[in-house]
């Protein structure tokens, strides 16, 4: 009987206890990342999400381990939760592990509805001569994006009205994996083609975090070679501008497409910060994740304010001024106070941060420490000058020495902007879709 005991009691301590306080430790780490999502309003999807069936979930985890994004789903409570749900980018690759099939992807929430473009099999909106390729019509991911702004360009030579005077075949909005992949195929067809972004090529990728590796299933750009799922966000950027420059592809960066115009004649003209372009037809490949958010203050249409950080050495012996309390301002705010000799404040109206992770909360508080950033809590940038900014903090305004501006206000989405060219569009509150 002794011996039993001694053996059941073994087992306990060197298999059940170590089972169970690995559980424990997990079960709290994953009530605190659905607590900082909370906090950090990411609880709710861009466009693509997984819905998880309690009925047939039995919380094994997989899905978890699956995620190449991580953190979007833990389990709690013995079920797959959906945690961080605006990290989802759609791989699919919790519906594909999941033992017991308790997975779906799909669009929208019931609290956040996902405007999706209505588009027939052949890429067309309702507008005839206007096509939509890539995220925009709901299917995230790159190797889908390539494919999509291939196929569509292939629907949209048939029945084409002559080429404008002074224009081109097409115009393709969005220089993003859609775009570039439209624009080469298009040249390859022939066509006489311009692709107009608003920011620099590469869209949603130049965005990811730096060195990340890029999971997808293989794919090839035109007239390139296969490229495979274990490239780097810097490798895939280097083979987009490759292939562009290499086919001579026009595309032009810096130019924001703020209307489209459809002609008596079937024909376009695209309004653009560039100026106006005649085309015969339109393919709109904008992605979801909208254009960076003003904050409409004097002076930020200078060449000094930026919305993205690309390179913090540029700024060394610089004063700059990076606004936003989110996690791009915090470490755009904490990289360039690493920079030697650059005098760095972060400025955001809130009363505390609550919404950065905890690691950057700490890099900023170091950097604070150390004296090498100001951070200005409840202030408000009024104006930008030449060499200067005023911000207003409690009543009080304060002039600082400046040489450029980071704004890392969030994005607004591409709504409106769609609705204007006359596309309809179909909300969804949790439609369900095919795992890519
Ligand atoms: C953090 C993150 C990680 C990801 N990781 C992966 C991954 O590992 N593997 C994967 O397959 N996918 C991943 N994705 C998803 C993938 O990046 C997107 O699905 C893909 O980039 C969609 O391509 P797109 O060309 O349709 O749109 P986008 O890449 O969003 O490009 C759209 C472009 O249009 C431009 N634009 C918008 N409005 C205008 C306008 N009015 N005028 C001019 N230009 C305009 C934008 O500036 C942008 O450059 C990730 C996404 C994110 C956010």
């Amino acid at each position: 009987m002794e011996l039993y005991l001694g053996a059941v009691a073994i087992i306990l301590v060197v298999f059940v206890l170590p089972a169970f306080l690995t559980f424990r430790k997990e079960e709290r780490a994953a009530r605190l990342e659905l607590e900082k999502a909370e906090k950090a309003g990411r609880r709710e999807p861009v466009s693509i999400r997984p819905w998880v069936d309690a009925g047939k979930c039995m919380g094994s985890g997989m899905c978890v381990t699956a995620c190449p994004e991580h953190r979007v789903l833990q389990v709690l409570d013995g079920q797959a939760t959906l945690v961080n749900a605006s990290l989802c980018v759609g791989h699919g690759a919790c519906v594909r592990a999941c033992p017991t099939r308790a997975l779906e992807l799909v669009f929208g929430s019931d609290k956040r509805g996902v405007d999706i473009p209505q588009v027939g099999p052949d890429f067309q909106s309702n507008v005839p001569g206007m096509y939509v390729a890539g995220e925009l019509g709901g299917m995230g991911l790159i190797a889908n994006a390539v494919t999509q702004g291939m196929q569509a360009v292939g629907q949209l030579m048939k029945g084409r009205p002559a080429t404008p005077e002074g224009g081109v075949d097409l115009v393709v909005v969005g220089g993003g994996p859609a775009g570039i992949a439209a624009g080469l195929h298009a040249l390859k067809k022939g066509l006489s083609v311009r692709v107009l972004e608003q920011d620099r090529g590469g869209g949603a990728v130049r965005h990811y975090p730096r060195a990340k590796i890029v999971m997808s299933r293989p794919f090839r750009l035109p007239g390139r070679g296969p490229l495979s799922g274990t490239i780097t966000k810097e490798q895939l950027i280097d083979e987009l501008n490759a292939a562009v420059q290499e086919a001579g592809l026009d595309l032009r960066e810096g130019v924001r497409v703020d209307g489209v115009e459809k002609q008596p004649d079937g024909a376009f003209v695209v309004r653009s910060s560039d100026g106006d372009v005649p085309c015969s037809r339109v393919l709109l490949a904008v992605g979801r994740r909208g254009t960076p958010r003003k904050l409409g203050c004097g002076g930020e249409e200078t060449a000094k304010v930026a919305y993205r950080l690309l390179e913090p050495e540029a700024w060394s012996h610089q004063h700059v001024l990076v606004v936003g309390g989110g996690d791009s301002a915090v470490e755009a705010a904490v990289s360039l106070a690493d920079v030697e000799g650059a005098r760095v404040t972060l400025s955001y109206r809130g009363a505390a941060l609550t919404r950065p992770k905890e690691a950057n909360q700490q890099r900023l508080a170091q950097a604070v420490e150390a004296g090498r950033l100001r951070l200005m809590l409840g202030s408000t940038l009024l104006e930008i000058g030449e060499d200067r900014v005023s911000l207003e903090v409690d009543g009080v305004t304060e002039v600082l020495p400046n040489d450029q501006v980071f704004v890392f206000a969030g994005g607004v989405l591409p709504t409106a902007f769609l609705k204007s060219t006359g596309i309809h569009l179909e909300r969804h509150f949790g439609k369900r879709i095919e795992a890519g």
